[in-house]
């Protein structure tokens, strides 16, 4: 869609708002995250025909076979980040850049990288024409950005098949690591915080289900 065509009227902002109930019933507590997400225009990330799917509760196809994913999803991610004003925070797979957006809406200084090239250009475009100048990078994620590390926070929004060490490697001590690992259709979303003795914590925060990561960490 081209950015002059991009309306948010009353009835999109009312979709919006019924949406932010339905994750805060669905258990997303922190209310910063609900702000944001109810800030963001979901529908500016959809091809026009597909507008009318953006405020239900579920993942999307966008361009080369991927995903926007699922409202929350975006949200419990998000969550699980415990984002403050002071985090550096990178997104692996920038899909759309809705998730990007929401970080944006935060507050938060964030890097998102994208592997597949006509979605890192059409999601630097929305996010330029909404004001979010996070800083993209088009490559393999999987193996993090080392030039620009470390990250106190580091979200991964495709399936991996493995904790990705290179990943760990670039955190801050204290820093969390939010990455859903499993096989290509199912997987567990973790949470792996750097200890200062160099051990890793990790906790299991349940089923979902995700576009593979590919590259040097991912599925090959
Ligand atoms: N965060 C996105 C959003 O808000 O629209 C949703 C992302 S979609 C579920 C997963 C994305 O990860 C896809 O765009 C895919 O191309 C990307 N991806 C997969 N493997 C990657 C890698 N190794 N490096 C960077 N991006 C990758």
């Amino acid at each position: 869609m081209h950015p002059n065509q991009l309306i948010d009227s009353h009835r999109h902002q009312g979709m919006r708002r019924q949406l932010m109930l339905q994750l805060r019933d669905k258990g997303i507590k922190d209310l910063r995250v609900l702000e944001a997400m109810n800030l963001i225009p979901r529908h500016y990330f959809f091809d026009p025909g597909f507008v009318e799917h953006a405020y239900q509760d579920k993942a999307f196809p966008i361009d080369a076979g991927q995903t926007i994913s699922q409202p929350y999803t975006v949200a419990r991610q998000t969550e699980l980040l415990e984002l403050k004003p002071t985090d550096k925070v990178l997104e692996i797979g920038t899909g759309s850049g809705y998730q990007c957006a929401v970080l944006c809406a935060m507050g938060i200084k964030t890097y998102s990288i994208e592997y597949i090239e006509v979605l890192h250009r059409k999601a630097g475009l929305m996010l330029d024409y909404m004001g979010y100048h996070p800083t993209l990078f088009l490559g393999d994620g999987s193996k993090g950005i080392p030039l620009y590390a470390p990250f106190s926070k580091i979200l991964v929004t495709a399936g991996a098949p493995t904790i990705p060490q290179l990943l760990i490697n670039q955190l801050t001590i204290g820093g969390l690591l939010v990455i859903p690992i499993g096989d290509q259709k199912q997987q567990r979303m973790f949470r792996f915080r750097k200890l200062a003795n160099g051990q890793v914590e990790q906790e299991d925060h349940g089923a979902f289900s995700f576009v593979p990561l590919v590259g040097q960490q991912g599925w090959r």
